[in-house]
C-alpha cells in the first residue's frame, strides 16, 4: 500500500523536537498570539520576501480577510478559475461578490492569462490567480493586466509555499498572498492554520484587526470581524517545520523528475509541464491519462493512493448553480477534470515506491488500451 500522502514518516523525523516545544507552550500558559506567532510572522515574511505576514486560522480565512481588507463585497466581481479548491471562490461569495471564472491553460492547470481581459467588466475589482499544485501562475502577464485595469491581485498560494517565479517567491507579487497550513500542504501544521502576506502597512493593520473581531484595541470594535487567530501550539510546530521547507520542497521536485523519467516511455501518460523561469514545489504531481476513471479504480485495487484534484469544476458545483454557467462554458477546465489524476507525493516517498507507482500506472494504462 502506497498512500498519496503520509504524515507519520515526517513525524518520525521531527517528533521529538515538536513534543518538546509543544510541552513548553502548554507549560507557558500563553496559548493565543504569543511569541511563536510573532516569530513565525517575522520568519515567513522574510522567507516570502514581503514586509508583513499575518498568521490566521486557515487559508480560507486568508482569502476571506484579503477580500474584506480590500473592501470587496456586494456588486463586485472577482476573476479566478474553476479548476481549484472550492475555498478560492467560496470566499468571494462569502463577502457577497460574484466569482467570474476564466478558463485554464491545460498545460499548466493555471488561469489562462490570455483570457482574463475578456472577462473584465466595470464591476471587476480583483483577480485571484491560484498557483495550483505548487506551480506559479503567469504573474508577469496577470500583474500587467491588473495594472492596466486598476484591479487588485490576491494570490492563492495555498499549495505553493516556497515556489518561485522569475526568482521571486509566490505570495510576494500581488497586493496580498494567501497561504494554508492544512496538514497536507507543503508546510503543514498539526491542525488548521493560514497566513496572509502583503507589503502594505494599511492592509496588514486592517487584517490584524479583522482577525480579532474588527478592532485593533481590545474591546474597541470598528467593524464586523472574525476570530481567526492561529493557535500558539500550531505556531510553535510550524516554526520547527519551516526550517525544513526548502529541503522538503527539493525532495518533492526530485520525486517529480523521477516520475517524469519513468513515464517517458509511455506517451499516453502526460506528465506535468513547468512554465519558464519557475521553481515548482509539486504540492501535487498530477498526470493526464486516457480512461481516467477506470485507471483510477485499478490503481486503488493495486493499493496505490491516487486522488482526483478536482473531479468537478467549480462552475458546475451545486453551490454555484445560481450563476447559471452551464457545461461547455469552460472547455479546458472541464476536460482537465476528466483526465487528471494525482499520484503519491510527499517528501519522504522512497525511490522504490516511486518506481512501483510508475510501473503500476504504466501497466494499468497499457492494459486499458489493449482492452479498448
Ligand atoms: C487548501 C487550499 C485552500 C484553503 O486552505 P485551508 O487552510 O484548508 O482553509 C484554498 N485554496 C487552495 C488552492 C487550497 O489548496
Amino acid at each position: 500500500m502506497i498512500p498519496i500522502f503520509n504524515s507519520t514518516r515526517q513525524y518520525e523525523q521531527i517528533g521529538k523536537e515538536v513534543e518538546k516545544e509543544v510541552i513548553d507552550v502548554l507549560r507557558s500558559g500563553q496559548y493565543i498570539l504569543g511569541k511563536h506567532n510573532k516569530a513565525l510572522e517575522e520568519e515567513l515574511a522574510q522567507f516570502i520576501g514581503v514586509k508583513h505576514a499575518v498568521c490566521l486560522n486557515s487559508g480560507t480565512d486568508a482569502l476571506h480577510l484579503a477580500l474584506r481588507a480590500l473592501d470587496i463585497g456586494a456588486g463586485d466581481e472577482v476573476i479566478s478559475t474553476a479548476f481549484t479548491f472550492v475555498a478560492t471562490t467560496e470566499t468571494i461569495e462569502m463577502v457577497g461578490a460574484k466569482p467570474v471564472f476564466v478558463d485554464i491553460n491545460p498545460d499548466t492547470f493555471n488561469i489562462d492569462a490570455a483570457k482574463i481581459e475578456n472577462a473584465i467588466t466595470p464591476k471587476t475589482k480583483a483577480i485571484i490567480p491560484v498557483h495550483l499544485y505548487g506551480q506559479p501562475a503567469e504573474m508577469d502577464k496577470i500583474l500587467d493586466i491588473a495594472k492596466r485595469h486598476n484591479l487588485f491581485v490576491i494570490e492563492d498560494a495555498c499549495q505553493a509555499i516556497g515556489a518561485l517565479y522569475n526568482g521571486k517567491m509566490v505570495g510576494s507579487f500581488g497586493d496580498i498572498g494567501c497561504f494554508s497550513f492544512y496538514p497536507t500542504k507543503n508546510l503543514g501544521a498539526m491542525g488548521d492554520g493560514g497566513l496572509l502576506t502583503t507589503n502594505s502597512e494599511n492592509i496588514k493593520n486592517r487584517v490584524l484587526a479583522l482577525r480579532n473581531h474588527g478592532g485593533a484595541v481590545r474591546y474597541h470594535h470598528d467593524e464586523v470581524g472574525v476570530n481567526s487567530r492561529l493557535d500558539e501550539v500550531q505556531a510553535a510546530i510550524l516554526r520547527i517545520k519551516y526550517k525544513h521547507i526548502n529541503e522538503w520542497n527539493k525532495l518533492r521536485r526530485q520525486h517529480a523528475y523521477k516520475y517524469n523519467e519513468l513515464f517517458a516511455k509511455c506517451s499516453d501518460i502526460i506528465t506535468p509541464q513547468e512554465i519558464d523561469n519557475s521553481y515548482c514545489v509539486y504540492h501535487q504531481y498530477t498526470v493526464k491519462i486516457p480512461n481516467r476513471d477506470e485507471i483510477f479504480e485499478k490503481m486503488h485495487e493495486a493499493g496505490i493512493g491516487t486522488m482526483l484534484y478536482y473531479p468537478i469544476p467549480l462552475h458546475l458545483q451545486k453551490v454555484n448553480e445560481y450563476l447559471g454557467q452551464g457545461k461547455g462554458s469552460l472547455p479546458e477546465t472541464e476536460r482537465c477534470t476528466e483526465v487528471v489524476m494525482s499520484l503519491p507525493m510527499f517528501p519522504e516517498l522512497t525511490d522504490e515506491e516511486i518506481k512501483t507507482v510508475a510501473e503500476t500506472l504504466i501497466e494499468c494504462v497499457e492494459n486499458s488500451k489493449a482492452l479498448a
